[in-house]
Parts: structure tokens; C-alpha cells; sequence
């Protein structure tokens, strides 16, 4: 199975640990080692770049420097799950997505998330925790992006509503169509009767 973008950054960085990166050079040859494997140059390296840091893998040193260090990565698992509760969540799914039914034997990489976040009071015990393959976890995350902003759009087109913005009002509904249009967040209800 050829490497992911992401598999093949975090592999440079951890043949090379503790050192200062620029990304430059890591960029280039992630591009090299992914044209060799899937024959087309990849989307954007710089952005997995950036993902490993917000998941904690990478710490930043300064604007496009990076740095991969094994006892701080340590740290992070720590503080997500611990390793005998993360093992018992995948023993009891399977070690398979909850949401695909992959597994690493089909070559993706699982994670095991907190059903509720741990910033919104959820625990690092087993039932707070499903196995999801990376591509769903990451969907996840940008679901719930997803509603945080369809709320924020509902709440903006309340106050244009006891304004009487029209033009505020009209915006947000197109907002809301486009939601619609892409059938995400369907279960957070629009504010206004146009469905
Ligand atoms: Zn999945």
C-alpha cells in the first residue's frame, strides 16, 4: 500500500528527531518519495505539515520550522487515552472504523476517538471511545467545524431577524440552502420555514 502525504511527513521527521526543520526541504522530499510511489506529484504536503502540528505530532518552532520529538509525542498519546483503555476500545471494535469497517490490514491508519471531546467534558474511559479510521476521524472534526458554524449562522440570523436586516436576513438563508444543498447538519434545524 502506497504512503499517505501524512505517513510519509512523519516519517521524515521521525528519522530525523529532535531537530529544527524548515519545511521546506521536508516538502520536497515528501513530493519526491510520493511521485515515486503513486506516479502524480501530492496535494498540498505543507498542509499535512501543519495538520501534524494542530494533532499534537509536531511541535512548532518558529514560522515554518518544525520539530518531531519522541518524548513530547509520547507525552500527547498520554494525555489522550491510556494505552490499556485505547488497546480495550479497539479490542472490543475489532480494530476496525465503527463507521467503514476498515482496518489497518486495508491500510488505514485508526485512531481511537472521544465520542464526546475531551474540551466538552468527555472522559479517556472505554465507552467514550470509538476506533475510527483516519479519513473518518478527520470527518468528524470538520463536522463538528461544520456545526459550530451553522450555529453561529443561526444566532447572526436571529439578531438580523429582530433588526429586521434584510439584507443580513437574506444572506444567512443562502447560507442555510447551501447546508441544504450538501445535506450536512440536516439534525440542526434552520431557523427560518424555508426548507
Ligand atoms: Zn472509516
Amino acid at each position: 500500500m502506497a504512503k499517505t502525504i501524512r505517513e510519509l511527513v512523519l516519517e521524515y521527521f521521525k528519522n530525523h528527531p529532535h531537530e529544527e526543520l524548515p519545511h521546506g526541504p521536508v516538502v520536497d522530499w515528501v513530493t519526491e518519495q510520493y511521485q515515486q510511489e503513486h506516479g502524480n506529484p501530492p496535494r498540498d504536503p505543507w498542509r499535512s505539515i501543519r495538520q501534524l502540528h494542530q494533532d499534537g505530532k509536531l511541535m512548532q518552532i518558529k514560522k515554518g520550522v518544525y520539530k518531531y520529538d519522541p518524548d513530547y509525542d509520547h507525552e500527547v498519546e498520554l494525555h489522550e487515552f491510556p494505552p490499556n483503555v485505547k488497546k480495550a476500545i479497539l479490542e472490543r471494535d475489532g480494530y476496525k472504523c465503527v463507521v467503514c469497517g476498515r482496518g489497518e490490514e486495508d491500510g488505514v491508519t485508526l485512531a481511537v476517538d472521544h465520542k464526546k471531546p475531551k474540551d466538552k467534558g468527555g472522559t479517556n474511559t472505554i465507552d467514550n471511545g470509538q476506533t475510527l479510521c483516519y479519513q473518518h476521524n478527520l470527518l468528524k472534526k470538520n463536522y463538528s467545524q461544520t456545526e459550530a458554524g451553522k450555529r453561529y449562522f443561526i444566532r447572526m440570523y436571529e439578531t438580523a431577524v429582530a433588526e429586521q436586516d434584510e439584507k443580513m436576513i437574506a444572506f444567512c438563508q443562502s447560507v442555510f440552502d447551501v447546508y441544504d444543498a450538501h445535506d450536512i447538519n440536516g439534525h440542526i434545524d434552520r431557523p427560518d420555514t424555508k426548507k
